[in-house]
């Protein structure tokens, strides 16, 4: 399907809200699609699963007279995504000639998608072949972040370590020894303009949020874990903000609330009794919900009575999940 300029724009104004663009953003928006000024995105994959990408790749909507728009026609028409190992055809040397080439040109957006194996000098994790034989996804990093001009974590694999760098035992590491894209970044690059997208995975208008946010060259203030403010509002900044407790529908203060969960599957009760962990975690879901919540039919964690695990934090997974 061919989606034009326009289509991409009609899109955003009908998910102005979800990705917070004002009239005045969505006219500077069409102007920085309109001007080829979008910027460059290369996306790595590391340790993870690359449910961060397949979440942001069920971001869609059915706005006539558009049709269905799906990000991967969004960023392969509307944003220069040169490299990401799900979305681009090119495959092997081609692929990577243009991910150098970006390189070459400086100046792109890094995106880093899962944590970085450090054990076996990296080797648990190979993302391409070049002249040097097999190159690490560490390797990978070491290459592009110094000619980024931002890098984006996506998923809490990448913001933080997540799932990929807790081990059997909490306290004694993992087997590959895996450290967050975000900190690794830092060590290589201590001034380099990071943004954190966590999320497991990253709720798919997060991710747009931040495209939009990058192609319009905006500075979004950021929490204490590098996170969007707009977005997750955490308690250094607003102790009420975003917290997932403090908007949750099933608050036992709320009136009519039939009070805490005995056991799983009981609707509208909440769920701290069983280990919802709401009350520590800080994210839009109760009000942005998940499925497309903000253009069709949507449900969230709580609401399918399942509960908060927490998945937007650093010390994420960090346990048992349940009481
Ligand atoms: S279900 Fe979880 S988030 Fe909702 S009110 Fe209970 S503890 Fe808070
Ligand atoms: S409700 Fe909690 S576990 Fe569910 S997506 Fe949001 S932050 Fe993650």
């Amino acid at each position: 399907m061919n989606v034009t300029r326009r289509s991409f724009l009609k899109y955003c104004v009908a998910s102005a809200s979800a990705l917070g663009l004002t009239p005045a953003s969505l006219k500077r928006l069409e102007a920085a699609l309109g001007s080829g000024r979008a910027p460059t995105f290369l996306w790595l994959h590391g340790s993870g699963c690359q449910g961060d990408s397949i979440s942001f790749l069920n971001l869609f909507a059915d706005i006539p007279p558009v049709g269905q728009l799906t990000v991967g026609d969004v960023l392969l028409d509307h944003v220069n995504l040169a490299y990401h190992t799900v979305l681009m055809s090119a495959a092997g040397p081609a692929a990577v000639a243009v991910a150098k080439q970006a390189r070459q040109q400086g100046g792109y957006v890094l995106v880093l998608e899962g944590g970085v194996p450090t054990a076996f000098e990296g080797n648990a994790c190979q993302v391409w072949s070049d002249e040097r034989g097999a190159v690490t996804y560490r390797q990978a990093i070491e290459d592009l972040v110094h000619e980024a001009s931002v890098v984006l974590s996506v998923g809490t694999c990448a913001c933080y370590g997540g799932v990929v760098a807790s081990g059997p035992d909490p306290f004694e590491g993992n087997p590959t020894d895996v450290v967050s894209a975000t900190s690794f970044v830092r060590q290589l690059s201590p001034g380099k303009a990071v943004m954190n997208i966590p999320g497991c995975p990253s709720h798919p208008a997060w991710i747009a949020w931040a495209v939009v946010q990058l192609i319009l060259e905006n500075t979004p203030a950021l929490d204490g874990h590098l996170r969007p403010v707009e977005l997750f509002g955490s308690k250094d900044v607003d102790p009420h903000g975003m917290n997932i407790h403090e908007n949750c529908p099933r608050h036992p203060s709320r009136p009519g609330s039939p009070g805490l969960a005995s056991r799983f599957g009981q609707d509208f009760h909440c769920l701290e009794s069983l280990g919802c962990r709401g009350p520590n975690t800080y994210a839009d879901c109760p009000l942005r919900k998940w499925n497309n919540g903000e253009l069709g039919p949507a449900n969230w964690c709580v609401d399918s009575n399942g509960m908060c695990i927490g998945c937007v934090e650093p010390d994420f997974p960090g346990g048992d999940f349940y009481a």
